[in-house]
């Protein structure tokens, strides 16, 4: 594709991309593990996209299967109606999700699965006859999406500071703590953290708090890991409160973790399960909230006095993102990339580890096929150091993201080792010269 010289002539109208214009990078194409720069290069991603893109890019099956269904039943409404590929793709995901998580609710993105999922827990209180439920708990540093409940369950203090929250929500502590720098997968110290719940159901009555969300493993803020036993104790804390327990696995799902959701990963059952990005892969938006049929029946059936009860959006589930979503499923299973995943932890957790006694290094974390490198910020610069890192990485032909002074990786789950090796071998190089 022709792509103007002067790249930043894009910045105008594409309101998104806000680094763009200080350093312009385009990609136009990309196939398996790399992106196609504008400029001809080659750049392996060691992101997946943003986080999504689990089965690696331009993959023939998903490709295929968006263009049949495409020329075979484009759009159908999914109410009163209903059109094959949805319930498909609704029994594959419930094949695969953890025991008791019966029911899908389809949506169109993370921030999307987010807000249905705090509405859900809301009204499944309401529908049981327990009203006085308003409260939600996030956790610092969270991230749950850019819409309304989302930001404000969210722990993203420069996303907060412009709007005003929804009342009653209230956080637990982020789980990053020093004495856990440099750990091998889960850390030893902090499960108690999750106490703060108990706290603040002892203060505003247990019986006030609808659903506590946390991402299992917080991802944007830079890959911060629960230590051992803390999902564990969450779960019990909400259990003994009749809280309801989400987990925001819009990063963790589809095999990030070397299993279809974190919450197999860790042992832990929440209650619901929000999930969109490796759902199709990153190749269409599509998002979904997992439910127990209990949850599900709530909500849906409603208070006696609600009549026909409505949830839905008009792209829930469309024929063409359900037929994306089925053949993304298809590549993992034919594959074996959740397994696949658990197999290269090792490898991955030792290469990204060997990059622990670099200039200005000051944590490590992995788990799964997810990485951070931690760098101590310049002072009164924030983000500086590991921005230009990532400039550096990119020019090398890698790319990896950063958030604050944290670098963080999340390769495809199709990584080979010699991949693994050039991001590695590469950020190694990029680390040694980081002022
Ligand atoms: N929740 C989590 C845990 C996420 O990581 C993200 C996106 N990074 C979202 C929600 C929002 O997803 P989206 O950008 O698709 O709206």
């Amino acid at each position: 594709p022709k792509v103007p010289n002067d790249l930043s002539a894009f910045w105008m109208p594409f309101t998104a991309n806000r680094q763009f214009k200080k350093a312009p990078r385009m990609f136009v194409g990309a196939k398996d593990m790399h992106y196609t720069t504008a400029d001809g290069r080659e750049v392996l991603d060691g992101t997946a996209g943003l986080w999504c893109c689990n089965a690696g890019h331009c993959r023939p099956k998903i490709t295929e299967a968006i263009q049949k269904q495409a020329a075979e039943l484009d759009y159908a409404p999914a109410f009163q109606m209903g059109h094959p590929r949805a319930f498909e793709l609704a029994s594959a995901l419930r094949d695969i999700a953890p025991e008791g998580m019966e029911h899908v609710f389809f949506t169109n993105s993370g921030s999307e699965s987010v807000e249905t999922a705090l509405k859900i827990a809301l009204a499944y209180h309401r529908a049981r006859g327990e009203g006085h439920r308003t409260r939600l708990v996030g956790r610092e540093k969270g991230y749950h999406g850019v819409n309304f409940g989302g930001i404000s369950v969210g722990g993203i203090t420069n996303n907060k500071r412009m709007f005003p929250s929804l009342p009653n929500v209230t956080h637990i502590p982020a789980t990053h703590l020093k004495e856990n720098a440099f750990s091998r997968g889960q850390p030893e110290h902090g499960a108690d953290l999750a106490d703060e719940l108990e706290r603040q159901a002892a203060i505003y009555g247990g019986e006030t708090i609808a659903a506590c969300i946390v991402e299992p493993v917080a991802g944007s803020a830079g890959v911060i890991l629960p230590p051992k036993g803390y999902l564990e104790r969450l779960r019990a804390i909400c259990d003994r409160h009749g809280i309801l327990l989400i987990f925001d696995e819009v990063i963790t799902g589809f095999g990030r973790m070397g299993a279809p959701f974190a919450a197999q990963r860790f042992g832990v059952m929440p209650d619901l399960i929000t999930c969109a990005k490796g759902l199709t892969s990153g190749v269409i938006p599509m998002g979904a909230v997992l439910a127990t049929s209990a949850i599900h029946d709530a909500f849906m059936e409603g208070p006696e006095h609600v009549i026909e009860f409505f949830h839905g959006y008009t792209y829930s589930g469309t024929p063409i993102a359900a037929a994306a979503g089925l053949a993304t499923l298809e590549t993992y299973k034919e594959e074996g990339l959740f397994e696949r995943a658990l197999e290269m932890e090792e490898y991955w957790g030792d290469a990204v580890h060997s990059l622990a006694d670099h200039p200005h290094v000051i944590d490590v974390r992995n788990l799964g096929l997810i990485g951070a490198i931690e760098l101590e910020p310049i002072a009164g610069e924030p983000t500086k150091r590991a921005f230009s890192a990532f400039l550096d990485a990119y020019e090398k032909g890698i790319l990896i993201r950063t958030t604050g002074d944290i670098i963080a990786m999340s390769p495809p789950l199709i990584i080979e080792k010699a991949h693994i090796d050039q991001l590695v071998g590469t950020l190694s190089d990029v680390l040694k010269r980081v002022h």
